[in-house]
């Protein structure tokens, strides 16, 4: 299969052709018509396996049709992870001046509120940096036009699970609109996951390799 097989729009199939992404990879092929369909997906593979497209191609054609507000979520276990997951995003989207905002622990919190206040269209977070931005509500910071809300690489998220963890998590998620599709990638399928299954509200797409 081809990228346009896939229900995307135009304008990212031709700037993907120029990015050199000439076939989706089997993630993106099975996740990205669910995903545009509007369901919750849980897919489970390795990492290199193009799952970062697979959430950010659907995530940026629903925000080309319709931006308001912080629009997209994307929690991650690390620091690393949320600058490149920013890069793909900032690459992909840039036919449509995508602004991100990367939340992470060890920068500048004023400067991140301050971010934050400016309504990026997506947001990637660690959840503890996260979490202390929405506690002290000084920052006046809002979640609550999120359409999508992903988790990645869920396993590594939900092995950090300890107290101060699940808080922040728990915190994150009810700060979000319940009206919204929840994405998760994960490259192991753990016990751990069957938490978060009830995060999902509709019954999800569920895709392993
Ligand atoms: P990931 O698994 O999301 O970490 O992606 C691994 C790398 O593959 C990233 O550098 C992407 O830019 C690249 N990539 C993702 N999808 C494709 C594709 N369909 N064709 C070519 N490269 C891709």
């Amino acid at each position: 299969g081809n990228f346009a097989d896939l229900g995307l729009n135009e304008w990212i199939i031709q700037h993907l052709g120029n990015l050199g992404f000439n076939k989706p990879t089997p993630i993106q092929y099975n996740c990205i018509p669910p995903i545009l369909q509007g369901k919750d997906c849980f897919g489970c593979s390795k990492t290199g396996s193009g799952k970062t497209a697979a959430f950010a191609l659907p995530v940026l054609q629903k925000l080309s049709e319709d931006p308001y507000g912080i629009f997209c979520l994307v929690l991650t276990p690390t620091r690393e992870l949320a600058y490149q997951i920013s890069e793909q995003f900032t690459l992909i989207g840039k036919p449509i001046n995508i602004r991100t905002s990367v939340i992470v622990g060890g920068m500048d919190i004023i400067q991140q509120a301050y971010e934050l206040q400016k309504k990026p269209h997506i947001v990637i977070a660690t959840p503890g940096r996260l979490a202390d931005l929405l506690r002290s509500n000084e920052n006046n910071v809002k979640l609550n036009k999120i359409q999508f809300l992903v988790l990645d690489e869920a396993d590594r998220l939900l092995d950090k699970l300890d107290g101060d963890f699940t808080n922040d998590l728990n915190l994150i998620f009810s700060s979000l609109p319940k009206e919204r599709q929840t994405l998760l990638f994960s490259a192991t399928l753990t016990d751990t996951l069957n938490e978060v299954k009830e995060l999902s509200t509709k019954s999800p797409f569920f895709w392993q390799s």
